[in-house]
């Protein structure tokens, strides 16, 4: 745990406000699971950032305080378990547990796989499978997915990334999932669902993150990796590659997705729909 402090706070932490969402880029400190196991302790990584920072190097104030601004992300999340224990099983905002989830085990599978034919979720599924990590842009893209695209249910997500990640963490994995099922405490609205191509697109820019965990779309350009069905080589693609097509069409399920959170009625998507009062 020391050893990978000392090697973020030397290389990755200097870049760490400006590339942290950039999966391909090694700009973030990957001691979650140092930190929950307890065998480093979020002082001091705090600690070691902020000196790092004050001592005058290349090392920018403002990457040290991005850093200690997500360390809190995870004892707000221990917080919001321990006050309202009711997140382990239900929604923090009890309305948004009449969601009637429309989505069937199909295409959880394909899901669980890293076969839903959007590169960008699917690099994130296999490199979950394969490491036991997965980085947090890409958690957020897929925790996206699952729920605003496939229709299903957060708990099913949450369910298999415990089963699945080295830093499966009860309370910030349940905060991370409700954050994107827009079910949480502070969590991103119910009408705002991540395009998977955008955020490919935006995040990964050369394709380098989806050509490392998607090798049926090595050969692909950046222009073309990350919506593979629009690629000049589509007819190789589908045709003696092995990568599917597709499993659904992201405008249509943002459509349902969107009448699914409406018929929740307005204690959840009116206008004086905040988070319930605490309980
Ligand atoms: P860095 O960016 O280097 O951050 C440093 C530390 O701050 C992390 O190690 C972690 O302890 C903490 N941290 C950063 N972001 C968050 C966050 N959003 N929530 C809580 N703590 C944060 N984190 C877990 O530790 N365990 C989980 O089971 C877990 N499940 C998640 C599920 C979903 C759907 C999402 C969106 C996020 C989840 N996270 C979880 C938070 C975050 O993705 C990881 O902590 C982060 O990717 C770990 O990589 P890192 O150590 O390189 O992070």
């Amino acid at each position: 745990a020391r050893g990978r402090l000392a090697e973020f706070i030397a290389h990755g932490l200097r870049r760490y406000d400006l590339e942290r969402d950039m999966p391909a880029a090694a700009a973030v400190s990957r001691l979650s699971a140092d930190l929950k196991f307890g065998t480093l302790s979020p002082r001091t990584a705090a600690a070691a950032a902020l000196d790092a920072a004050g001592r005058g190097g290349d090392v920018p104030v403002s990457a040290a305080e991005k850093f200690v601004s997500e360390l809190r992300w995870r004892d707000f999340y221990s917080h919001v378990l321990f006050h309202f224990p009711h997140v382990e099983s239900r929604a923090f905002r009890v309305a948004a547990d009449s969601i009637r989830w429309e989505g069937g085990p199909a295409h959880l599978e394909a899901w669980r796989l890293g076969r839903t034919g959007y590169p960008i979720v699917d690099a994130g599924m296999r490199e979950l499978a394969a490491t036991g990590f997965m980085h947090n842009r890409v958690r957020m893209i897929v925790a996206s997915f699952l729920t605003k695209d496939l229709l299903l249910d957060w708990r099913l997500g949450e369910r298999w990334f415990m089963t699945q990640l080295v830093d499966g963490d009860l309370a910030s994995n349940n905060g991370g999932w409700q954050w994107a099922a827009s079910t949480g405490t502070d969590a991103q609205p119910w009408f705002r669902i991540f395009n998977p191509v955008l955020q490919g697109q935006r995040f990964d820019p050369e394709g380098d993150y989806v050509r490392r965990w998607v090798p049926e779309l090595a050969e692909l350009r950046a222009s073309d990796v990350h919506q593979p069905w629009l690629s000049k080589a589509t007819g190789w693609l589908f045709g003696s590659n092995d990568y599917p097509a597709p499993i659904v069409d992201h405008p249509t399920q943002r459509e349902r997705a969107l009448a699914m959170y409406r018929a929740t009625g307005e204690s959840l998507t009116g206008p004086a729909g905040g988070p319930e009062p605490l309980r």
